[in-house]
């Protein structure tokens, strides 16, 4: 009878929204997002691997090791309009990794010199293998202006433009080698058109968006902290039954600060991955995440802050049946990547990930103890037995604090320039939208319950042009 009351409490503070902010004031978030007949087809690229400390993503817990590294892929997607026009959401990093900033060196290399970022083989590489000519790509936007996605724009003709978040530029220029201390270089903006968007479509689920076709097929959305200008994409990706991808770039880097959450719970079933002692701390399932993010002084965030009120959101997208989050670091995503029945890479789409279960595959695969994503590092072990295994496999730990405080003092905070661009509209100011007062949608029930295949929104009663 308990667990009855218990459930009924969860799914009522979940309906509520309160389970993720302070701030909800009681009425659900307003997810009725623009209509349309189009959609976007969405390809994954594998930018590179890097290991880093999970120290600079997760607080410290005696349930999680973060005192050990965490193995984290890249990616870059090439999005194609049913136009046939053609973007980048990121293009990784470069190949010849000796050219990025200095500071950029300097910060992430390795107690033994070598660089914890590995490229195979770079994006405008892989684009042009699979017959991609880069002239054919109109615009890079860039989630935000860190090395490890905005690649090498030298490489891509000068007619290719790019597209920024609020607060970019007055964030990164002048470039190295002009600031010898600067983040980014010369190259990365030269000879081309750079711009910055204008958040000025209607608020998607509480956040400052910008219609980026014109057609409601994606948004631009602004989930600040990380960095000055940092922007997701909820890209369209089938009609009917309507679904969506949120690109969540690097609003946060493991998926175990997404989920669980009260949308996505980890059931009983699902427990045998999970230590008795684990099992325990969850009661009948668990509806919060394993990690919490890491504090200011040590994330590697600019603006811890704000990051974790992006979480919230990115959390939220994450409790619809209809929407799929791909992180852009997601290390839980590698034994799945190009395999059968796992996640496609370029020239694969994603854009049937849900006829495929690919949310499904991928949504606990970190607590699986063979998964690099692994958080307990020894399997299903905890608290001191995940510390001893972790002993060795620090490699930059030591570093971990020298590279949140250089990200985070290179960079004015996030927060401060979208409030400049976006004439107070920040992401945080939910409570100030009109759209809360009309909720109209089914989403905060969370996927166990919202599995119409419809799922929410007014999209099926009105059509948009393209
Ligand atoms: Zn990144």
């Amino acid at each position: 009878m308990h667990f009855v009351i218990l459930e009924l409490l969860i799914l009522v503070s979940a309906a509520l929204g309160q389970s993720f902010s302070g701030k909800r004031n009681g009425h659900a978030l307003d997810f009725t997002i623009p209509t349309s007949a189009a959609t976007v087809k969405v390809q994954m690229l594998k930018a590179l691997t890097a290991t880093l400390p999970l120290s600079l993503f997760a607080a410290e817990d005696p349930n999680v090791a973060t005192d050990a590294n965490t193995d984290l892929i890249g990616s870059a997607f090439l999005l194609e309009h049913s136009s046939g026009r053609r973007v980048m959401f990121d293009i990784g990093i470069r190949k010849d990794t000796e050219n990025l900033a200095p500071a950029i060196l300097k910060t992430f290399a390795n107690p033994d010199g070598s660089f914890p970022f590995k490229v195979e083989k770079d994006i405008p590489t892989q684009l042009k293998e699979g017959g991609i000519e880069l002239d054919t790509i109109d615009t890079v936007i860039w989630s935000h202006s860190h090395f490890d996605h905005v690649g090498d724009m030298s490489l891509f003709p000068n007619s290719t433009n790019v597209l920024a978040g609020p607060g970019t530029l007055k964030n990164t220029q002048p470039p190295f080698p002009e600031n010898p201390n600067a983040l980014n270089v010369k190259t990365d903006f030269e000879g081309r058109n750079v711009s910055e968007v204008v958040f000025n479509a209607p608020r998607i689920a509480g956040q400052a968006a910008h219609d980026f076709f014109g057609d409601g097929t994606m948004f631009l959305l602004d989930l600040p902290g990380h960095i000055a200008g940092h922007m997701g994409a909820l890209v369209r990706v089938t009609t009917s039954p309507t679904t969506f991808i949120l690109l969540a770039g690097d609003s946060n880097h493991h998926i175990g600060l997404v989920r669980p959450n009260p949308g996505v719970r980890l059931l009983c079933d699902h427990q045998h991955d999970l230590s008795e002692d684990l099992q325990k701390l969850g009661g009948p399932d668990f509806s919060d995440p394993f990690i919490t993010p890491a504090p200011q002084n040590k994330s590697i965030h600019t603006d811890a802050v704000a990051a974790t009120v992006s979480l919230g959101k990115v959390q939220r997208f994450d409790a619809r049946a209809d929407t799929w989050v791909v992180l852009s670091h997601d290390g839980s995503f590698a034994p799945f990547l190009n395999k059968t029945d796992g996640i496609p890479l370029f020239p694969g789409s994603l854009n049937d990930w849900r006829k495929k279960g690919l949310k499904e595959l991928t949504k606990f695969a970190y607590l699986k103890s063979d998964n690099p994503a692994n958080i307990f590092q020894s399997g299903t072990e905890t608290n001191s037995s995940a510390k001893d295994t972790s002993e060795s496999n620090v490699v930059s730990a030591n570093n971990s604090t020298s590279t949140a405080t250089t990200l985070a003092s290179a960079t004015p905070t996030s927060s401060e320039s979208s409030a400049t661009i976006t004439n107070g509209a920040t992401a945080d100011d939910e409570t100030s939208s009109a759209d809360d007062a009309a909720t109209n949608d089914s989403t905060d029930e969370g996927e166990s319950a919202g599995d119409d295949e419809g799922s929410s929104d007014s999209e099926d009663t009105a059509d948009s042009s393209e």
